[in-house]
């Protein structure tokens, strides 16, 4: 007896090739730290903090593992601090700065493209009365220095700038940055996250005052990060509480999570190795999307550049769309920052750079890790081939400003809701909309209507086009996606979300199971 259910997760896994091509979105856990992270796990429960040997073993790890990460970045031991994350060292930093300089002066200098850890902290600053400028980048996201010259002055008191940037990995020219920030007696911060592992960083030779770092960027844990605080240079904590970490950052350490973090850091000289071989693959399939797609265009500069990242933009093919089919058949690349994941508008970094809105929204980034073989670069090419030729058949996208009356309560229209439980408890559904569960698409097919066109959403737009391509390979022809999903369409068309949102849903109930003997 077969139970003819678990047909949309069955073609899920029947591509079941998995290509992770988001690597500056987060990596995998090494097996050379997840055993480390085992042991610390396993022996070692004891609470810094206390007195006894199994507390001071735990001590003992956690001073061990700011070692590794001091001699990976060439800071002394005593200058690194574990946190939970580099957007909480992002905020550490800008905060207390902030505190202690100002009103005195009221300065900050930072760059457009920068990680929303700082660009929103700093929204915060401004709210507090700081003033923020942002020094224009070139078009390819490198700061015009002598921009920078002109707008530091004896009012700065920091300047802001990363040094490589997570979309494009464009690697910034930080030794000339600080020069100018010293010039004026201003300090720098400068985040490191996308660069550890990648290209060799060495703090004490470039000068800066405060560095950010995340461990899960190179093949460590997540939630655990590590800022640099150069001798002497002024912090004031943000979490207050016990005297962890010499008083500048209360909480008990994450002990393995520390040890994890260290770990990844012994690795370090081993990925910068692997460097060159990473270019080169991106040199391979930079060379045959560009035999696919010859009006393609690379954001990514080919020097001055991390070695994994590439960003690309596809004239004509929505990113969603493509994602979305590239995710159904296993491979996995992204839009921007996975922290903007959901949000409807196009990437800060490359409006940044000069695209359009449009051209932003036809821009996919595409990260490499160690493990990414000539293979999984073949295989991508190829999907992206078929895709660009028209053999994987688009999936129509429309967006949040388009979606109007006239389609609201157009009769040729079936309004499909793919959202997941806890969503529609929060927000109500578009107007006229059939809700299903979105992990069990195939048990309504029966229900759904050919002869229209389905118009699919969901909170972000990205799980309700996987959804499209999957309800495309069942054959239903005419299938829309709302860009952006719900989330987008509410803030866009907050008129018609408040006029008729919630009214005429219908939640269907599942096809009769099929039993076959
Ligand atoms: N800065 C940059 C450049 C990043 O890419 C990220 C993560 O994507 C962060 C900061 C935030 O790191 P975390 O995830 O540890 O908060």
């Amino acid at each position: 007896m077969e139970i003819k259910y678990f047909a949309f997760l069955k073609h899920l896994i029947r591509f079941n090739r998995q290509v992770y091509l988001d690597h500056n979105a987060t990596t995998p856990v090494s097996s050379h730290v997840r055993r480390k992270m085992d042991q610390a796990l396993k022996n070692h429960f004891g609470n810094p903090s206390s007195f006894y040997g199994i507390a001071r073993r735990s001590a003992g790890l956690v001073e061990q593992a700011r070692e590794h990460v001091s001699q990976a970045i060439h800071a002394d031991p005593s200058e690194v601090i574990f946190t939970a994350c580099a957007t909480e060292s992002n905020n550490a930093v800008l905060k207390s700065v902030a505190a202690h300089f100002h009103p005195q002066k009221k300065k900050i200098v930072s760059t457009p493209i920068e990680h929303p850890s700082v660009m929103n902290a700093l929204a915060y600053l401004e709210t507090q009365g700081v003033v923020v400028e942002y020094c224009p980048v070139d078009d390819k996201g490198r700061v015009r220095l002598p921009e920078l010259e002109k707008q530091v002055d004896e009012n700065t008191f920091l300047i802001c700038c990363m040094l490589a940037n997570n979309e494009t990995g464009v690697i910034q020219d930080l030794k000339a940055v600080t020069k100018i920030a010293r010039q004026h007696g201003a300090l720098i911060l400068a985040d490191c996250v996308q660069a550890l592992g990648k290209i060799p960083i060495d703090v004490h030779a470039w000068d800066v005052d405060y560095a950010s770092f995340s461990a899960h960027k190179l093949y460590g844990p997540k939630g655990i990060g590590a800022l640099y605080v150069k001798d002497g240079s002024p912090f004031t904590p943000l979490l207050h509480g016990g005297h962890q970490e010499s008083g500048l950052r209360a909480g008990t350490e994450s002990i393995h999570n520390i040890v994890g973090f260290g770990a990844a850091c012994q690795d370090v000289n081993k990925l910068l190795a692997h460097g060159e071989q990473t270019r080169a693959l991106k040199q391979q399939l930079i060379q045959r999307v560009k035999e696919i797609k010859p009006d393609c265009v690379i954001n990514s500069l080919e020097a001055e550049c991390l070695p994994n990242t590439l960003s690309i933009t596809f004239p004509g093919v929505e990113n969603a769309g493509l994602m979305g089919m590239l995710d159904f058949r296993g491979i996995a690349v992204s839009a921007g920052s996975a922290c903007s994941t959901g949000e409807d508008t196009p990437s800060h970094v490359l409006k940044a750079i000069g695209l359009s809105d449009q051209a932003a929204r036809e821009t996919v980034r595409i990260s490499f890790g160690h493990d990414t073989s000539a293979r999984d670069i073949r295989y991508m090419t190829q999907v992206v081939r078929d895709y660009i030729e028209g053999r994987i058949s688009f999936v129509h996208m429309i967006t949040p400003a388009q979606l109007n009356e006239n389609i609201l309560f157009d009769e040729k229209t079936y309004i499909l809701d793919v959202r997941p439980p806890d969503d529609r408890r929060k927000f109500k559904g578009l107007p006229n909309s059939y809700e299903v569960d979105p992990l069990f698409v195939e048990k309504y097919l029966k229900q759904l209507p050919r002869d229209k066109d389905i118009l699919v959403y969901c909170p972000g737009g990205g799980l309700s086009v996987m959804i499209s391509y999957f309800l495309k390979a069942k054959g239903f022809k005419h299938i829309t996606n709302l860009r952006g999903g719900l989330d987008a369409w509410r803030k866009r068309r907050s008129d018609l979300y408040q006029k008729y949102a919630g009214q005429n849903v219908t939640v269907l109930q599942p096809d009769p199971v099929e039993v076959v003997q």
